[in-house]
């Protein structure tokens, strides 16, 4: 009997779907903070803590938990586990891997283990916590974690900078680590993207000519701030900014990063079906890869809006279709084995945050060789020998 394990259900990937029946394990009700340790710099939680609730109760106590999915209100840290989710600040503090010291679970044959521990050293053994991290409910079921906290930046501030098109704002990034600067964030949008913005959300953000934006955020203590904001700012104007401007305060702040992580659902509220496919390559390459997707606009005749994680070279590429047209669906279709096989090609991977789920796993023998294919068989084998874990999620 297949057995589907549920966090929060925001998976884009169909991860939580149970596609081929069985029992779905809502982890709703494990949703307790267990402890936040402000010596070990730690915290323990059940996996259905949404992520944003974490985030708040551990910087009332002056702590940081960077991970941040656009989800954030509304993930589950166990989901966000199963799936290594990342976001904006993954470029400088990295994803939920990272910060995932330990973990408790259920394997499918019934035996609970505890892998890792709170000690920030651990390497007896083989890494079964990182195992589990991104294995999308393949493996076990994770009923408890422990998570490494970092201090919260003292200061924080957020500048957006307008670009005529999208080839400036890539050498805006270009230019900003080439002066070896890592801010917390590099957002990236394209004219798609901010056509959905201005229109669904804030128009005032999206001046007229706008052809692209980034939106970059620095923290650190005040004067480090001070110090890294003044050489993004340059570095934007350097390749010919149209505006570079600073948030005022907190609330305008706030209200952009608002905007940014509500741009999903602004695109779905389009009315068009969106396949979101996050995509990655080596961050040097994103001009290639927004060169591919002008490509696939051309050549199958598709709207794409990409905006994404400039920094890490994770772009999201969504392709809006009329959900009754079946051509445009086939359309979409090839578009997006097109974009598989070009990110593998240009030394990437097809998936950066939401992983394979049911709805890329057609698509894994692009990147992954028949060798590794079936040494990770093996892997789900040793850990789910009856195969009822999650049944038909990573493996066509
Ligand atoms: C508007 C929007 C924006 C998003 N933005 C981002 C983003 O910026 N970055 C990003 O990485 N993702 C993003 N996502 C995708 C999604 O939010 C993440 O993948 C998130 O980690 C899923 O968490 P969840 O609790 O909803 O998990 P679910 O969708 O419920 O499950 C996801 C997978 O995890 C498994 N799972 C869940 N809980 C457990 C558990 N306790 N033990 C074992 N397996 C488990 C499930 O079986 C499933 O395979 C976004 C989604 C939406 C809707």
């Amino acid at each position: 009997m297949p057995l589907v394990v549920r966090g929060a259900g925001t998976g884009y990937t169909g991860g939580a779907v149970p596609t081929r029946g069985g029992v779905l394990l809502s982890m709703e009700r494990l949703n307790r903070i267990l402890e936040i340790d402000e010596v070990n710099l730690l915290a323990v939680v059940e996996p259905n803590v949404i992520t944003a609730d974490l985030q708040r109760a551990v910087e009332a106590v002056g702590l940081f938990y960077p991970p941040d999915p656009a989800s954030l209100e509304m993930s589950s840290i166990g989901g966000n586990v199963a799936e290594c989710a990342g976001g904006p600040r993954g470029f400088k503090y990295g994803t939920t891997r990272r910060y995932v010291l330990g973990l408790e679970a259920v394997l499918p044959t019934g035996e609970i283990i505890e892998t890792g521990s709170k000690a920030v050293k651990n390497v007896v053994g083989y890494d079964l916590t990182q195992l589990l991290v991104g294995s999308e409910g393949t493996l076990a079921i994770i009923t408890r974690v422990t998570l490494r906290l970092v201090p919260r930046p003292a200061a924080r501030a957020t500048l957006l900078a307008v670009f005529s098109d999208i080839q400036a704002a890539v050498d805006a990034v270009s230019a900003l680590i080439r002066r070896r600067v890592i801010p917390a964030t590099i957002e990236l949008l394209d004219s798609e993207s901010l056509a959905a913005m201005r229109d669904t959300l804030d128009p005032q953000l999206v001046p007229p000519g706008t052809g692209a934006m980034l939106i970059v955020e620095a923290d650190g203590t005040q004067p480090a701030v001070d110090a890294e904001i003044e050489q993004i700012a340059a570095a934007c104007r350097d390749v010919g900014a149209i505006r570079v401007t600073l948030a005022a305060d907190d609330e305008e702040r706030a209200r952009l990063w608002s905007a940014r992580r509500l741009l999903s659902l602004a695109l779905k509220a389009t009315g068009l079906l969106k396949i979101n496919h996050d995509v990655v390559v080596p961050r040097g390459r994103v001009p290639e890869l927004y060169a591919v997707v002008e490509d696939m606009r051309a050549q199958f005749g598709l709207r794409i809006a990409a905006f994404g994680h400039a920094g890490d070279g994770n772009i999201h590429v969504n392709l809006l279709i009329n959900r009754d047209d079946q051509e445009a669906r086939e359309r979409a279709r090839r578009a997006e084995r097109m974009l598989f096989e070009q990110v593998v090609a240009l030394e990437g991977s097809i998936s950066g945050e939401h992983g394979i789920g049911f709805a890329k796993a057609q698509y894994i023998g692009i990147e992954l060789s028949d060798e590794e294919i079936a040494l990770m068989k093996r892997v789900k084998a040793a850990f789910d020998p009856n195969g009822i874990l999650n049944p038909g999620k990573i493996f066509p």
